[in-house]
């Protein structure tokens, strides 16, 4: 019996998470779920696992979990240990119990407790791409040092995690991620100045939460994940190819020293990397149903249009660049992404407030997960400004 904690257990990784439980009860068992303010969904979640510890973002969710579990049937002598914050999450994380920790909080908030996690040495299975993007030399230093086995939930990365056990690491010659090339695929660069968040959020293959699905629309999700792949497989960015495979059911091929290509192909489906993340170096019965080979498909592979989605190639450059690069990288889209969802800024203008801001930014060689959440305070600031400026222009112009 594996003993798991979910961070970001109301989310679409972390749901996702728990169906992988509630389908494998005598193999998993849930010792802490940590949510941000959606206490409903929350609640619903203590009812179904019992967990030991539950744990929401502030000292006020607290208090409308608290209410709502107040209107339940559970008796107080039943309820978890409750909890909130970093203090919290860190605790439920670490806890002596957890043999596993699901990290899937969306941001940099998240990057504390699967830290720590990792120092005492957990399997991680990691969502929660801002962990690597913005510290990731710190946490792959850590994963050495103390022990830890980081897990990739990103279907990408966990294609490759799985390609890789096929042959000798030293015979790696390249590794392929695919990108579904998001709802603009075939949108001419003129006219991504006035699309709509709407538009945006509509992913062609994958439902997930609103920060990576208009990532996955202008190819930052892609340039994250070179990122988290230089991190997890020790390759530099050279060695990384995105291809567009629109179809999404090959997630990702490693290319050896020979010639051969091996591929990952699985279901469209996050329980399958999210299973695969609990159960290595096992493989459990698949959680939904596996590819219909009887049926007739085409899959297309096609190159990235670097030219129309300018961020995935600034990817690049900042993990090349190395230091708070890709820290700041993270910070400014997330800034530039809510303020597309907001109206403030048109979709184009994602690319705008994220290159300004590396560009006003001073780089720095960050020595501590504290100096990692400075820089991206400083960056989200700069970031907000511009956003600002940019918002006020637009309405005077
Ligand atoms: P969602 O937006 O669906 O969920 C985010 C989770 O984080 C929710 O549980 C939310 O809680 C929690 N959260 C948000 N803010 C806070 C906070 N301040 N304190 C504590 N918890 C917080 O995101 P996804 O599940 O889609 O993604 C999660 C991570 O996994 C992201 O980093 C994403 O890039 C990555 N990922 C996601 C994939 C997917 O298929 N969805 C695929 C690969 C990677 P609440 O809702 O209660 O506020």
């Amino acid at each position: 019996m594996k003993t798991i904690t979910v961070l970001g257990s109301t989310g679409s990784i972390g749901t996702n998470t728990l169906d992988v439980v509630r389908r494998n009860p005598r193999k998993y068992t849930i010792h802490a779920l940590a949510a941000g303010q959606n206490v409903s969904e929350l609640t619903s979640q203590i009812l179904e696992f019992r967990p030991k510890a539950a744990v929401v973002a502030t000292s006020s969710d607290l208090d409308r979990l608290t209410a709502r579990l107040e209107t339940t049937s559970l008796p107080r002598s039943e309820w978890p240990e409750l909890g909130w914050g970093d203090a919290g999450r860190i605790a439920a994380a670490t806890a002596a119990e957890v043999d596993t920790v699901i990290s899937a909080i969306v941001g940099v908030t998240g990057l504390n407790a699967t830290y720590e996690a990792i120092r005492k040495g957990k399997r991680v299975g990691l969502a929660n791409k801002e962990v690597l993007v913005s510290a990731g030399k710190l946490v792959m230093q850590a994963v050495r040092e103390y022990g830890a086995e980081l897990v990739p939930v990103d279907s990408e990365h966990n294609g490759a995690h799985q390609c890789l056990r096929a042959g000798n690491r030293s015979a790696v010659s390249r590794l392929i991620l695919t990108a579904s090339g998001g709802p603009f695929r075939n949108t001419p660069a003129a006219a991504l100045r006035s699309v709509t968040p709407a538009q945006a959020l509509r992913h062609p293959t994958w439902r997930m939460g609103n920060r990576i699905t208009i990532d996955c629309a202008t190819l930052m999700n892609k340039g994250f994940e070179v990122i988290e792949a230089c991190w997890l497989f020790d390759l530099p960015p050279s060695q990384i190819d995105v291809v567009v495979h629109p179809q999404s059911s090959v997630h990702a091929m490693i290319e050896y020293h020979d010639g051969s290509v091996l591929a990952q192909i699985s279901a469209t489906d996050m329980r399958m990397p999210i299973q695969y993340a609990l159960s290595y170096p096992e493989r459990d019965q698949a959680p939904v149903p596996k590819i219909d080979w009887s049926q007739a498909r085409q899959w297309e592979f096609l190159p990235p249009d670097f030219a129309k989605f300018p961020l995935l190639k600034l990817a690049y450059r900042c993990q090349e660049a190395g230091g708070s690069a890709t820290c700041t990288l993270n910070a400014a889209d997330e800034i530039a992404v809510q303020a597309f969802l907001e109206g403030q800024i048109p979709f184009s203008g994602i690319y705008e407030v994220v290159e300004e801001t590396l560009a006003r930014m001073p780089a720095r060689s960050p020595q501590s997960i504290s100096d990692i959440l400075n820089i991206d305070a400083e960056s989200r600031a700069l970031a907000r400004e511009l956003v600002v400026a940019r918002a006020a222009g637009a309405v005077t112009a």
